[in-house]
């Protein structure tokens, strides 16, 4: 051991030390539109439900909940029934924990591990290799086309390459916005086969453009094929944190094994499923959002930025020469984005109407410093 390896406090892991903590500043600005959440909260008469059903659970907290979540599996197939096909995914290939960042951790614990090799394709979600780090999975990224889609192609070699028990693919991906065509889904699926999973992370599934299917429609022809949601970005429940997913049963048998015992409180499921009742309500703006977003692109192609097609609740859009003077531009004048994605770009969430023309107002006038240059 070396002299610094001994002084080192606390005696954290090696590869962990002198590692930042994951996560977006949480600044208190007027308009914050930087972790890609619905801009619209719920109803007063939503909330009341809500917390009424909290309410309920409250008197039962001296005992367990439901290690099963029997009906909020329930709950979750049947919203998956509308894109997936009604009673195709049946609870049994349901599987919830406490936001869609739980699950995909729980499946690097299932399916990674030591000795096994997880892959994705910058730029790509960043929590991702973070996953692979705490599971002691290898991780491998290739690379995205210049358009940010995935060359099929070269996804193949890269499969046949490092043989992955676990494929991460986000679609619409963060922070690009791309969505991923069902027939490189299906050819992935293929290619993996029966020594690892696909996991399509939908995230934001329920904002993908007119005609873009969802991965779901394809669990019943590959049983490697693992498609996770969640219910903070469209659902408008990010402080709820609560992800899902739908797999072959036996996947979901297999994550049951490295699951925490009785990891969804009971508060969770019944707060879940009062929000699920008032799914109408609370999906009630995502059209209006997606109107939104395809303004902001038009808009800022209009303006003269590369702007990458969006599916998604953000928009990619650049490219700067100085992207971090540019964030900082905006955030003097009240407006909070997200440095991330390739050199140069930076992403924007879609907010109220109002949130993003304050977003617009204040980058035409970054526009006009120095700062604004593009690269
Ligand atoms: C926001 C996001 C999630 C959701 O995370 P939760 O833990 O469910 O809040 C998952 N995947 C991607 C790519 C995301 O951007």
């Amino acid at each position: 051991m070396s002299a610094e390896e001994a002084a080192a406090w606390p005696p954290l892991r090696e590869e962990l030390r002198g590692i930042e903590p994951y996560g977006a500043p949480q600044l208190d600005v007027p308009v914050q539109l930087n972790v890609n959440e619905n801009p619209y909260g719920p109803s007063p008469e939503c909330a009341a439900d809500i917390a009424a059903a909290a309410g309920r659970a409250a008197v039962t907290l001296n005992r367990y909940p439901d290690r099963e979540f029997t009906a909020l599996r329930v709950a979750l197939a049947s919203y998956l029934g509308k894109d997936a096909g009604a009673g195709d995914v049946t609870p049994e290939m349901v599987w919830a924990a406490n936001g869609s960042n739980e699950v995909m951790l729980q499946l690097l614990q299932a399916f990674g591990g030591p000795g096994r090799t997880a892959i994705s394709f910058a730029p790509t979600y960043s929590m991702y290799p973070e996953y692979a780090r705490d599971t002691h999975t290898r991780w491998v990224a290739g690379r995205r086309a210049s358009d940010f889609a995935i060359d099929l192609d070269a996804a193949r070699d890269l499969v046949a390459r490092e043989r992955p028990s676990v494929v991460l693919l986000p679609s619409p991906n963060n922070p690009t916005g791309t969505a991923l065509p069902p027939d490189a889904v299906s050819a992935l699926c293929q290619a993996v086969g029966d020594h690892g999973i696909v996991v399509v992370d939908e995230a934001y599934g329920e904002f993908r453009r007119e005609g873009v299917p969802s991965a779901l429609e394809l669990l019943g022809t590959h049983r490697n094929l693992v498609v996770t949601r969640t219910m903070s970005k469209a659902f408008a429940g990010a402080g709820l944190r609560l992800g899902y997913l739908a797999a072959d049963p036996a996947i979901t048998a297999a994550i049951r094994v490295v699951r925490l015992p009785y990891h969804l409180s009971a508060v969770t499921q019944a707060v879940a499923l009062a929000a699920l009742d008032h799914a109408p309500e609370l999906l009630g703006r995502v059209d209006e959002l997606r109107r939104e977003r395809d303004a902001l692109v038009d808009h800022l192609r209009a303006e003269g930025y590369q702007v990458a097609d969006s599916d998604a609740n953000f928009v990619l859009f650049g490219r700067f020469a100085d992207r971090h003077a540019v964030w900082q531009g905006l955030l003097d004048r009240g407006v909070l984005i997200r440095e991330t994605g390739p050199a140069g770009w930076l992403r924007v969430s879609v907010g109220t109407a109002e949130e993003t023309a304050a977003f617009r107002t204040a980058l035409s006038d970054v526009q006009r410093e120095p700062i604004g240059e593009r690269a």
